[in-house]
């Protein structure tokens, strides 16, 4: 399916270049006929001859057919096919308008400018496949990440094969400059990856056995075997790709608004200019100068500048997200994402590492402390929690699967598990007062993992997290950029809790909550958000995912996270660093407040040019109007490309 996508985006950027040569083309060819025909027309070669005006009718349809007839044909598509009011209808109408006053033997005759109107018309249109092009370009960079074969050993030899048919747990070969194929931990080989087309970082990571690499990357320097963890669809290049090519269907508010407006806006100035045209002559105006008001009218009712320049400009700002390794799931995001005045994380995981260190063992007197983390470890192994993983991690034997069964991951409180037929819980004191199992707590800081096995309590390990290393730089950045209300959530002891918030400085902090107390807290904030401002919440397990739907926004860690908190969330921070959330809104908030500019800056020309055409008036002509209406159409087009843009 991908390679399908992927294959339709570069088939369009390359049809796209041979349309654009032909219609440059044929610009230049209408051009270089209208010229010379103005040439003769100032020189009053036209005016000499017998039929004068019919020849110069005749010399000036010539540049504006060459330069104009498929726009003719679309608006005559448009009008057979019921939906007759796009910018193709008016250039026609307009163009036509103008040509036809030769009809009116007293008025002046406009040819010169039908043709000018439509040449002018198209070096905008053309202007404009350039700039789509150059972004959708540059989005689909982003797209290259997509391998297109993974090595296996097949009978003692290297074999290309499609990564769609490496299962999971094959070893597969990565040479140096390859791409990696799929997410994967190393079994030999030692090398520096660059995962800049991912997370946007340009240094390269240096890895060896036993590290994690993931999809996308390119492996730069030694070669490298590698043991799939995931298969080709749950890798994270097709994750990314999946999330990039939906993103263009969620529309935000101003760009749906936009769409509505230019529905409403075209037929209301259309049908200023047919009443301009017909009452006009009534109160003494010429025909010919109540026609030019109308059809100038026509030029300016074009919305193009708005219909193109919108989506532009959200298209440029998701783009310039995803090289940063943000990744923004539709434009209606980025448009949230500029609102937000309430941020609220979970804490494992999104502000501290998740890789948490065995600080001490502290066993029930006359229990072993070997087995004492024998047991946590396997009650632990099947679990993807961070704790879970840090405690298998630190486990110093085998884990013998065979003998765990009934693993029950207990959300917020622990995990149960059958280990040689022992009952064993490992979890907080929630989970021990749940099991009503005496236990006693620590003096430590630190997270505590209560153990007990058939009903006895063994005792606890204290186990300790590291804070992310940019954690305070994100708590930070986001009060610089004038977020209000910083707030921490989580499910750990209030004593861990209130140390980690006093060292990355969060206004406000919930610890031990229950993932549904994550909910009820996410509620409270938007309620006393109440209607202006976003509440965003920043997560990463798979607990954290009906919280990352009910916030206005959900972020969540792309690299440790979960995949059900990668599918709730909004927008995806690919590198894990909460400090990108700062610059996420930055993007966000540029890409919106050029969006306005548009906006501001086309109606106001446009309305100037229509209230200087009014008859009584009367000084903007169709050269005006037409430099006015794809004038402003460039510059919205070359100010929105301004949100592709990244400043590091
Ligand atoms: P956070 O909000 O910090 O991300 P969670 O909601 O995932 O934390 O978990 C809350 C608490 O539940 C943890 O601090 C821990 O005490 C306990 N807990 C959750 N999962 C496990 C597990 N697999 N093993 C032991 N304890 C766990
Ligand atoms: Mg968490």
């Amino acid at each position: 399916m991908m390679y399908a996508n992927r294959c339709i985006t570069e088939g369009n950027i390359t049809d796209m270049n041979k349309k654009q040569k032909k219609l440059r083309n044929r610009i230049l060819v209408a051009l270089g006929i209208f010229l010379v025909m103005e040439i003769l027309e100032i020189a009053g070669v036209f005016e000499s001859l017998p039929y004068g005006q019919w020849i110069e009718f005749v010399a000036f349809l010539i540049p504006y057919l060459i330069a104009g007839y498929d726009v003719l044909a679309k608006a005559w598509h448009g009008i057979t096919h019921k939906q007759p009011f796009d910018e193709n209808l008016l250039m026609a109408i307009a163009t036509i308008g103008a040509f036809s006053l030769i009809f009116f033997p007293e008025s002046e005759a406009h040819m010169a400018e039908g043709a000018a109107v439509m040449l002018f018309y198209q070096v905008g249109s053309l202007f404009e496949s350039y700039a789509v092009g150059k972004t959708r370009k540059s989005i689909s960079a982003m797209m290259d990440i997509a391998p297109d074969y993974a090595n296996v050993m097949r009978d003692g030899k290297l074999v290309q094969v499609d990564p769609y048919e490496v299962a999971v747990g094959d070893e597969i070969v990565v040479k140096a400059g390859e791409r990696v194929p799929l997410d994967g931990i190393i079994v030999t080989g030692k090398s520096q990856l660059d995962t800049s087309a991912l997370t946007g970082e340009s240094v390269p990571r240096v890895v060896e056995e036993g590290a994690q690499v993931i999809s996308g990357c390119v492996n730069m320097t030694g070669m490298l075997t590698v043991k799939t963890t995931a298969a080709f669809e749950q890798s994270t290049v097709s994750r990314i790709l999946e999330l990039v090519e939906n993103a263009s269907e969620k529309k935000a508010r101003t760009e749906n608004f936009i769409s509505r407006f230019a529905r409403v806006y075209t037929p209301v100035v259309v049908g200023l200019a047919l009443l301009i045209a017909l009452i006009s002559p009534f109160f003494g105006f010429s025909i010919s100068k109540s026609v030019e008001s109308a059809l100038v009218f026509l030029v300016v009712s074009c919305p193009c500048a708005l219909v193109i320049s919108v989506p532009l400009s959200f298209f440029g700002g998701i783009g310039a997200a995803s090289r940063m390794g943000i990744l923004v799931k539709g434009s209606s995001y980025l448009e949230t994402l500029s609102q937000v005045e309430t941020i609220a994380f979970d804490k494992t995981g999104t502000l501290t590492n998740g890789t948490f260190g065995v600080v001490a063992v502290h066993a029930h007197e006359g229990v072993d402390k070997d087995l004492l983390l024998s047991y946590a470890a396997h009650a632990e192994a099947y679990s993807d929690h961070p704790i879970a993983l840090s405690v298998v991690n630190s486990y110093s034997g085998e884990i013998d699967r065979s003998h765990i069964e009934n693993v029950e991951e207990l959300s917020g409180k622990g995990v149960a598990a059958t280990v040689n037929e022992h009952r064993v819980f490992v979890g907080n004191d929630k989970l021990m007062n749940a099991e009503d199992i005496d236990f006693h707590n620590c003096h430590l800081v630190g997270t505590i993992l209560h153990v007990a096995v058939d009903g006895e309590y063994l005792g606890h390990i204290i186990i300790a997290d590291m804070m992310k290393d940019d954690a305070k730089e994100a708590i930070d950045g986001l009060h610089k950029a004038g977020v209000k209300k910083t707030v921490m959530l989580t499910g750990d002891r209030k004593e861990v809790a209130d140390a980690v918030a006093a060292e990355v400085g969060v206004d406000e902090v919930r610890s031990q909550l229950m993932p549904q107390d994550k909910v009820s807290a996410v509620e409270s904030l938007l309620e006393a958000q109440g209607e202006k401002g976003k509440v965003a919440f920043v997560g990463d397990g798979i607990n954290d995912a009906p919280v990352l739907m009910r916030a206005d926004i959900g972020i969540a860690m792309g690299g440790m996270g979960s995949d059900a908190a990668i599918e709730a969330a909004d927008v995806v921070l690919m590198d894990d660093k909460p400090s990108n959330i700062a610059k996420a809104i930055a993007i966000a908030r540029k890409t919106l407040s050029i969006v306005k500019q548009n906006i501001v800056f086309a109606l106001a020309i446009k309305i100037i040019i229509m209230i200087l055409a009014l008859p009584m008036i009367g000084i903007s002509n169709m050269w005006i109007a037409v430099f006015g209406d794809v004038g402003v159409s460039v510059l919205a087009i070359l100010n929105a490309m301004r949100c592709l843009r990244v400043q590091k």
